[in-house]
C-alpha cells in the first residue's frame, strides 16, 4: 500500500445511490479510493428513502453543491414507479433524480464505451469507439402530461408575456386517451451544439447529428438548423483545419450508418434518442457496464455517473445471501473520471495519475482473464474458470492498483 495518502485538493461532491450498485459502490469506495486518498468527501444520500424523508430536497442540495464546488460522482438511482412506491412506501412518486439534476445543472451527457482487448464488439466493423453525446434538458424528461377521460378538445396555447395568444388544436378527442406537452429552448439547444462541437475539436472525431426533422418540422428542425447555424458561424474552418467532419442526418438513416460504420465518431442525440441509443451501444460493446458517463455543464460544472440502473435484479440474490457477479467498471470510472477532472482543475498532478493507475488496473484486470458474468458471455478468448464475484473483481484490481502505487 502507498505510504502516502494522495491529497484532493478541493471537495469532491458524493451522491450515493440504490440497490447493488449502492452495494458496489461502498466496496470501490473501501478498496479501491480511501485507502489511498486523503480526501474532503461532501456526501449526499440519494438511496430511495432518504429522498423520500427529506421530500426530495437532498436531490436539489447535492445538485447544487456539484455547483459550488464542480465536480461531482454519482450512483445509479431508482426512479420512482407505482412498484417502487409500494416496495419502499413512498409518499409519492418522486421525479428521477438524473433528470431533476440535469434541470439544475443543464448541459450534455457525454457517453463512450469503455474498450478491453479480449471483448470485441458485437458489430465487427466497429474498430473505433462510438461516442454519444446526449442532450440533457427538456423533452419527454419534463414534460406535463395528462389523462384524457373521454371525449373533449386538447389545444395547445402559448401566452406572450405582452399578451398575445397563440393556439392550437392538438385533438378533438371522441374517447379517453393521452396528451402530453413537452419544450426546449434555443438557448439550451445552443449550449448541446456547442458542447457536441467542442468534444469533437478537442478529440478530432467527426459529429453527426440527426433528429426526426422530417416529420417534426418545427420542433426538431430547429435542432437542426441551431446546430447548422453555430456550425457555419464558429466551427466550419475549425472542423476542417481538424480534419473532420459535421453531418447531419435523420435518425432513421444514422442508425442505419452506425451499424455500418467503423465507429469513431461523436454521435449527438437529443434526450430520449441519447437514452436508449447509448444502452444499445453500450451492450453492443459488451455490457452496459463497459460505458463511461459524464455530464458537461454549459457554466463548467462536471457530473460523472454511471449510466446503467442500479441491477435490481442482483441486488434480491444479494439480499438473499447468494454469490453476486456484477461489474463495477461504469462506478470505478464515475470515480476515475471525477478525481481526474479534480486534478486537472486543481492542477495536481499526482491526482491525475492516481486516476489513470485505477483506469489501467482495472482495464487489466478484465484483460488478465478475470472478470464478472456479463462479459463472460462476450469475451474472446473466452476464460472459462475466471468468473469472479462482485467483490472478488473490486478486490483483484485493488491488488493491481497496490502494485502500481508502490512502484
Ligand atoms: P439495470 O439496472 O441497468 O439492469 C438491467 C440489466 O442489465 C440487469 O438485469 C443486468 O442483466 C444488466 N446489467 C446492468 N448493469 C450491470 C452491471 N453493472 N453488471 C452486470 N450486469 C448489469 O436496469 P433495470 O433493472 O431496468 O433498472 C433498475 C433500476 O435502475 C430502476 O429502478 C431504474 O429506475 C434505475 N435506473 C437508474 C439509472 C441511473 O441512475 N443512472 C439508469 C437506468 C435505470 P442480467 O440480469 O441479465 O444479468
Ligand atoms: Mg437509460
Amino acid at each position: 500500500m502507498a505510504s502516502k495518502k494522495i491529497k484532493v485538493a478541493t471537495p469532491i461532491v458524493e451522491m450515493d445511490g440504490d440497490e447493488m450498485t449502492r452495494v458496489m459502490w461502498a466496496m470501490v469506495k473501501d478498496k479501491l479510493l480511501l485507502p489511498f486518498l486523503d480526501m474532503d468527501i461532501h456526501y449526499y444520500d440519494l438511496h430511495i428513502k432518504n429522498r423520500d424523508t427529506t421530500d426530495d430536497k437532498v436531490t436539489i442540495e447535492a445538485a447544487e453543491a456539484t455547483i459550488k464546488y464542480g465536480v461531482a460522482v454519482k450512483c445509479a438511482t431508482i426512479t420512482a414507479n407505482a412498484d417502487r412506491i409500494r416496495e419502499y412506501d413512498l409518499k409519492q412518486m418522486w421525479k428521477s433524480p438524473n433528470g431533476t439534476i440535469r434541470a439544475i445543472l443543464g448541459g450534455t451527457v457525454f457517453r463512450a464505451p469503455i474498450l478491453v482487448k479480449n471483448i470485441k464488439p458485437l458489430i465487427s466493423s466497429w474498430q473505433h469507439p462510438i461516442v454519444i453525446g446526449r442532450h440533457a434538458y427538456g423533452d419527454v424528461y419534463d414534460n406535463v402530461e395528462m389523462a384524457v377521460p373521454g371525449p373533449g378538445k386538447a389545444e395547445l396555447t402559448f401566452t406572450q408575456a405582452d399578451g398575445g395568444i397563440e393556439t392550437r388544436t392538438i385533438k378533438e378527442f371522441t374517447g379517453p386517451g393521452v396528451i402530453q406537452g413537452i419544450h426546449n429552448t434555443d438557448e439550451s439547444i445552443r449550449s448541446f451544439a456547442r458542447a457536441c462541437f467542442t468534444y469533437a475539436c478537442e478529440e478530432k472525431i467527426d459529429l453527426w447529428f440527426s433528429t426526426k426533422d422530417t416529420i417534426s418540422k418545427t420542433y426538431d428542425a430547429r435542432f437542426r438548423d441551431i446546430f447548422e447555424e453555430e456550425f457555419e458561424a464558429n466551427w466550419n474552418a475549425k472542423f476542417q483545419e481538424a480534419g473532420i467532419e459535421y453531418f447531419f442526418t435523420l435518425i432513421d438513416d444514422a442508425v442505419a450508418r452506425v451499424v455500418r460504420s467503423q465507429g469513431g465518431m461523436l454521435w449527438a442525440l437529443k434526450n430520449y434518442d441519447g437514452d436508449v441509443m447509448s444502452d444499445m451501444i453500450a451492450t453492443a460493446y459488451g455490457s452496459l457496464a463497459m460505458m463511461t458517463s459524464v455530464l458537461l455543464s454549459p457554466k463548467g460544472y462536471y457530473e460523472y455517473e454511471a449510466a446503467h440502473g442500479t441491477v435490481q435484479k442482483h441486488y434480491y440474490k444479494h439480499l438473499k445471501g447468494e454469490k453476486t457477479s456484477t461489474n463495477s467498471m461504469a462506478l470505478i470510472f464515475a470515480w476515475s473520471g471525477g478525481l481526474r477532472k479534480r486534478g486537472e482543475l486543481d492542477e495536481t498532478d499526482d491526482l491525475i495519475t492516481f486516476a489513470d493507475y485505477l483506469e489501467q488496473a482495472a482495464i487489466e484486470t478484465i484483460e488478465s482473464g478475470t472478470m464478472t458474468g456479463d462479459l463472460l458471455r462476450v469475451a474472446d478468448p473466452d476464460p472459462s474458470n475466471h468468473k469472479v464475484s462482485t467483490e472478488e473483481f473490486i478486490d483483484a484490481i485493488a491488488e493491481r492498483l497496490s502494485k502500481k502505487l508502490e512502484m
